[in-house]
């Protein structure tokens, strides 16, 4: 058995948070990255637990040495994977990161240090219920749903650059098909890449 770096992405309301909760509950082989970022704990959170909150000047630190996998900004923060952090937690577990479409481009380029990462990407059974479902959540003004739909659409055309492409359309099948993949990948060698 090899212990992998999965990455999970998927477009917003399609379930990816609930099937990492279930994935993380069922194997104690498996964990969750924690990323760092810049901005405020908020009530309840816990260095190190939810974030690894660093400031301005630390997070930049980190970039200029290179220890991000990937990282981005979002609302005027910083975000990003700590690539010393995975390693480490990776000498004992496989590894589940939750992140974007961008963010996963980045990671899946630094496979020279982990050897194969696993792209995987969590599809609704239709992208029409899904569109209509965000609409219908109605929390949002016209501007924001409108970004976030074409957000959905930008986020389910790149599916083909990952290596594996799961339905939810039932949520304890895609559980399911989610151990198989780990277990297979878990098994697998990084020759023939
Ligand atoms: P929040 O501040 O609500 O916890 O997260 C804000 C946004 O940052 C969310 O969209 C979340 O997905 C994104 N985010 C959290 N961690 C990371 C990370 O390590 N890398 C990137 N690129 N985005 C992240």
């Amino acid at each position: 058995m090899k212990n992998r770096l999965f990455v999970i992405s998927g477009p917003a309301g399609v379930g990816k948070g609930t099937l990492v909760k279930l994935l993380l509950q069922e194997d104690p082989a498996l964990t969750l990255s924690v990323s760092c970022t810049t901005r405020a704990p908020r009530k309840g959170e816990v260095q190190g637990r939810e974030y690894f909150f660093l400031t301005k000047e630390g997070f930049q630190d980190r970039i200029d040495s290179g220890d991000f996998l990937e990282w981005d900004e979002h609302f005027g923060n910083f975000y990003g994977t700590p690539k010393s952090f995975v390693l480490e937690q990776l000498e004992e577990k496989s590894i589940i990161l939750e992140i974007d479409v961008a963010g996963a481009r980045q990671v899946k380029q630094h496979e020279a240090d982990f050897g194969r990462i696993v792209l995987i990407m969590i599809v609704p059974p239709d992208m029409e219920t899904l569109k209509s479902r965000l609409v219908g959540r109605g929390s949002e003004t016209e501007e924001t749903l409108k970004n976030r739909l074409a957000r959905v659409e930008y986020e389910y055309a790149q599916k083909d650059k990952y290596d594996y492409v799961v339905v939810n359309d039932n949520l304890e099948e895609a559980k399911r098909t989610l151990q198989n993949i780990i277990l297979q990948e878990t098994n697998r060698g990084d020759k023939h890449d």
